[in-house]
């Protein structure tokens, strides 16, 4: 299908809105992303058509869920290059992904075994490695940032110590917008037979996704920034690497038996699954992995980047304004994080929202990150492929009418 951003935009009820009598400019997409029509009607589909519990039930109903269920997991498989439906976990989200791997994989490490991070790390996958380092003497190492807020990949080159188990970074940085060069981690990572786990809750919504391809071991998103439901998203982990992993939570649906105090625990990726999981918003991913999968990639990746280039040349004419992250250039998605002199981030956000426009101000849930570029907070403008030209001029102007009311 070829990219028309205005037949885009049309398939999201909510753009079409006015909050507060006026036109939507929304774009605070890395926060969370709207949800297509397409996405909406499957899980109404799914509510009034087929809901009940899933892999337990013996009538019809509880057949057609679980059909629904399994049908949503081989879509997000498809969707994201894996081998089999079978290593996609549904989960809570990124964050509760990444405790999984840092309780399951982490169980299996001891006192002074590194797992390696980085500097541009959102808290989800700074803390649940904290905890681990807490709970069992594990070593925590943090690669360094450019000056665009990139992770230096080039510092794992002949550093990496044989004690090193996992290299966990993200996939893309939720405040500068800039991509990792992963073959370089997985590179480094071979080297010392480190797992690599991939924060992908910012790649997966603006890039397409081989995990295969990339080489790495496990990968971690959100529902609802890829255009699908709340409440919902995925670990994937290569077969190999899953099997390996103790369960983490416990509770129906994720035993084989259970005997006294003999256990024998189902295989993955149900094992990761305890207690009933979030059924109609994994029928949503999957509807939300097929509406991505039909998307004329290109040309929304293209679209994007227009609009990020013409963000950027909008605001270097803006006096005491600075941009946080990458030029336009390829290796870097549609999250602009910018400051201007004089105005705390709150107070700007506040400024736009007046306007129309909504964008995030604040640390991110990225405080290593803000040390590195010597600031408290950004505000941050993130576009997706339903955003146009219009959003950017409304983004402008509030930023000018904020310089002259707030210096
Ligand atoms: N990782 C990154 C890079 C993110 O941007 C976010 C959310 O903003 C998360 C992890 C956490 O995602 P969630 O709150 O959906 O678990």
């Amino acid at each position: 299908m070829t990219f028309s951003p205005a037949e885009l935009r049309a398939q999201f009820p909510i753009l079409s809105s006015r909050p507060g009598g006026r036109p939507l400019h929304y774009l605070d997409n890395a926060a969370t992303a709207q949800v297509p029509q397409a996405v909406l009607d499957a899980v109404t589909r799914h509510e009034t058509t087929s809901r009940a519990n899933v892999r337990r039930g013996l009538h019809r109903l509880a057949d057609k869920a679980t059909e629904a269920y399994e049908n949503a997991r081989a879509a997000v498989a498809r969707h994201m290059g894996a081998r089999a439906p079978e290593e996609v976990v549904f989960t809570a989200g990124t964050t509760s992904a990444i405790n999984l791997v840092a309780h399951g994989f982490g169980a299996g490490l001891g006192e002074g075994d590194e797992v390696v991070l980085s500097v541009a790390e959102h808290h989800s996958n700074i803390l649940p490695w904290r905890f681990l380092a807490e709970r069992s003497g594990v070593v925590l190492g943090y690669l360094p940032a450019n000056e665009e807020g990139r992770v230096d990949t080039g510092a794992l080159d002949g550093t990496l110590s044989e004690r090193c188990k996992l290299i966990a970074v993200s996939h893309c940085s939720n405040v500068t917008g800039a991509i990792t060069d992963i073959s370089r981690v997985v590179a480094a990572a071979r080297r010392v037979g480190a797992r690599v786990l991939l924060d992908g809750a910012q790649f997966v919504p603006s890039r397409p996704l081989d995990v295969a391809a990339l080489g790495v071991d496990f990968y971690a998103f959100s529902g609802h920034k890829m255009y699908g439901p709340g409440g919902v998203g995925v670990l994937w982990g290569r077969a190999e690497a899953l099997a390996e992993l103790p369960p983490f939570l416990g509770g129906g649906g994720m035993v084989r038996t259970l005997d006294g105090d003999a256990v024998t625990f189902a295989d993955p990726p149900w094992r990761f699954e305890a207690g009933t999981p979030p059924i109609a918003q994994a029928v949503g991913l999957g509807a939300a992995a097929e509406w991505l999968a039909q998307l004329d990639w290109p040309g929304a990746q293209r679209h994007v980047a227009g609009l990020v280039a013409r963000t950027l040349d909008g605001m270097a004419g803006i006096d005491g304004l600075r941009v946080i992250g990458p030029g336009a250039d390829n290796s870097r998605t549609g999250v602009v994080s910018f400051v201007l002199a004089g105005v705390h981030a709150h107070d700007l956000a506040q400024v736009l929202d007046a306007h129309g426009v909504a964008v995030r101000g604040g640390h991110h849930c990225a405080q290593p990150l803000m040390e590195h570029f010597g600031l408290a907070a950004t505000t941050r403008a993130s576009f997706a492929f339903y955003n146009d030209g219009g959003d950017v001029d409304a983004l402008l102007a509030g930023i000018k009418e904020a310089a002259e009311k707030l210096r």
